[in-house]
C-alpha cells in the first residue's frame, strides 16, 4: 500500500490524535509544578516534527557513514556551536538522546568499568544514572554515595572531601535533581584533584539557569559536564555533553559508537533553536524570574506553616517536608492532582517513609515562569496548594480545580497568535 504522505495527523489517526489534544489540555488547565518539566517553544516543537527524523546521519558532522548529510551536518554544526557560545565550553557533543545516556556515555568516556565513582545519593537528590544500585551505572561502577547534612538539607563538603580521602573515587559527580541551593563547584573540584578524580557536573535541572546568568557555571570547574535539554532549559526532550578539549575525541566515541546509533537530527534542530533562545536577553529575564518565583513560592509556603528542606531555595526547586502537616508526599501529590495541580512526591534527607509514600513533594517553577506567572501568581499558587491540602474533601478540591482553571486561563498556552517562548512578563 502507498502511504499518503500528505494526509494530517487529525485525518490519518484521530485516535491518536485526540489523545494529543487531550494532553494539550491537561497542561493548558492545570497548574504544572514539576521541576523537570517546562514549556518548550512552539519554535521548538516545530523543528521535532519535520522530515528531518527521515535521515540517517551516523558519524558526526563532516564525518558521516551516510550520503546526504550536507544538510544536516550544518544543523548539527550550528547547534554545537550555540551551545559552546552559550556555556564558553571548549567541546560540545549534542547527540545524547536523553540525561541518562548522556551519563552513561560520558562515564564510560572517562572511567572503567568496574572503577569507582561518588555522586550523590538518590535519597538525598541525586540521580539514578549517578550509580544507584536498580540503575546499569551502579552495576557497571563500584558507586558510593554522599548525602546532605541532616539538620541543614545542605551538602557538608568537609564531610564530602573526607568521603573522597577514604574511597579514593575516579570520578566524582555533582549535581542532583532535588538539591535546591547553590553548589560549590570549586570545592568539589579541589576534593577531585586532591585524590586524582575527574570531576563531571550534571546540570540536568538547572542549565536554563546556567545559560540565564542565576547559577554559577560549572563549565570553568568540571573537566565535564552532563544536561538535560529540556528542564530548565526548555528545549526539546534530550540531552548533552561538554567537556574540555582533552576529554573531546572520548566523549564523541563513547556516544557514538560508544552507546547510540543515529542520532536524532530533528531533535537537533530544535536543540539548536533551543540554544539560540537561551542566548537572548529575553531568556536572561526569564531565567532570572524563574528563580525569584521559586523564592516567592517557598516564603508564601513557609508563612502558611509548611516546611522547606535547607529552609529556602536559591534555585528553581524546592522540597517541602510535609511532616508538620502529618501527610506523606505520596497523599499530598494524589490530592493535588485532584485539584488540577502536579507534583511530584519526594524523599527528604534520612526519609522515614519508603521511596513510594515519602515524606515530601517537590516543586519547581519553570513551567509556570514559561507561561507569564509572576511573584503575586505564586502566592495564589501556595494559598492553593495549601487549601487543597488542609481540607482534601471533595467540594474544596473541586473549587480550588475551578480556581486553578480560572487562574491558568488568564496564561494561555500554545496560542497561535502568541508563541509562549516570547511572551515573558515581569512580575510587579
Ligand atoms: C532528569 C535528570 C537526568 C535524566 O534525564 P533523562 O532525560 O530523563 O534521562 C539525569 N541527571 C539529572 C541530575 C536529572 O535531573
Amino acid at each position: 500500500m502507498t502511504l499518503d504522505h500528505n494526509t494530517t495527523l487529525r485525518d490519518a489517526d484521530p485516535a491518536v490524535a485526540r489523545l494529543i489534544d487531550r494532553e494539550l489540555g491537561r497542561q493548558r488547565h492545570g497548574l504544572e509544578l514539576i521541576a523537570s518539566e517546562n514549556f518548550a517553544s512552539r519554535a521548538v516543537i516545530d523543528a521535532m516534527g519535520t522530515p528531518l527524523t527521515n535521515k540517517y546521519a551516523e558519524g558526526y558532522p563532516g564525518r558521516r557513514y551516510y550520503g546526504g548529510c550536507e544538510v544536516v551536518d550544518e544543523i548539527e554544526q550550528l547547534a554545537i556551536d550555540r551551545l559552546k557560545r552559550l556555556f564558553g565550553a571548549e567541546h560540545a557533543n549534542v547527540q545524547p538522546h536523553s540525561g541518562a545516556q548522556a551519563n552513561f556515555a560520558a562515564f564510560m568516556a572517562l572511567i572503567q568499568p568496574g572503577e569507582k565513582l561518588l555522586g550523590m545519593s538518590l535519597p538525598h537528590g541525586g540521580h539514578l544514572s549517578h550509580g544507584a544500585a536498580v540503575n546499569h551505572s551502579g552495576t557497571v561502577w563500584k558507586a558510593v554515595h554522599y548525602g546532605v547534612d541532616p539538620a541543614t538539607g545542605l551538602i557538608d563538603y568537609d564531610v564530602v572531601r573526607d568521603q573522597a580521602r577514604q574511597e579514593r573515587p575516579r570520578l566524582i559527580i555533582a549535581g542532583g535533581s532535588a538539591y535546591a541551593r547553590i553548589i560549590d563547584f570549586a570545592a568539589f573540584r579541589s576534593i577531585a584533584d586532591e585524590v586524582g578524580a575527574i570531576f563531571l557536573v550534571d546540570m540536568a535541572h538547572f542549565a536554563g539557569l546556567v545559560a540565564g546568568g542565576v547559577y554559577p557555571s560549572p563549565v570553568p570547574h568540571a573537566q565535564v559536564v552532563t544536561s538535560t535539554t529540556h528542564k530548565t532549559l526548555r528545549g526539546p526532550r534530550a540531552g548533552l555533553i561538554l567537556s574540555i578539549t582533552e576529554h573531546a575525541k572520548a566523549i564523541d566515541k563513547s556516544v557514538f559508537p560508544g552507546t547510540q546509533g543515529g542520532p536524532l537530527e530533528h531533535v537537533i534542530a530544535a536543540k539548536a533553536v533551543a540554544f539560540g533562545e537561551a542566548l537572548t536577553d529575553d531568556f536572561k529575564a526569564y531565567a532570572r524570574q524563574v528563580v525569584e518565583n521559586a523564592k516567592a513560592l517557598a516564603a508564601a509556603l513557609v508563612e502558611r506553616g509548611f516546611a522547606i528542606v535547607s529552609g529556602g531555595t536559591e534555585t528553581h526547586l524546592m522540597l517541602v517536608d510535609l511532616r508538620a502537616k502529618d501527610l506523606t508526599g505520596k497523599v499530598a501529590e494524589k490530592v493535588l492532582d485532584r485539584a488540577g495541580i502536579t507534583v511530584n512526591k519526594n524523599t527528604i534527607p534520612d526519609d522515614p517513609q519508603s521511596p513510594f509514600v515519602t515524606s515530601g513533594i517537590r516543586l519547581g517553577t519553570p513551567a509556570l515562569t514559561t507561561r507569564g506567572m509572576g511573584t503575586s501568581e505564586m502566592e495564589r499558587v501556595a494559598e492553593l496548594i495549601d487549601r487543597a491540602l488542609a481540607r482534601q474533601d471533595e467540594d474544596t478540591l473541586a473549587r480550588v480545580k475551578g480556581e486553578v482553571e480560572e487562574l491558568t486561563s488568564s496564561f494561555p498556552l500554545y496560542q497561535p497568535q502568541r508563541p509562549v517562548a516570547t511572551r515573558i512578563r515581569r512580575s510587579a
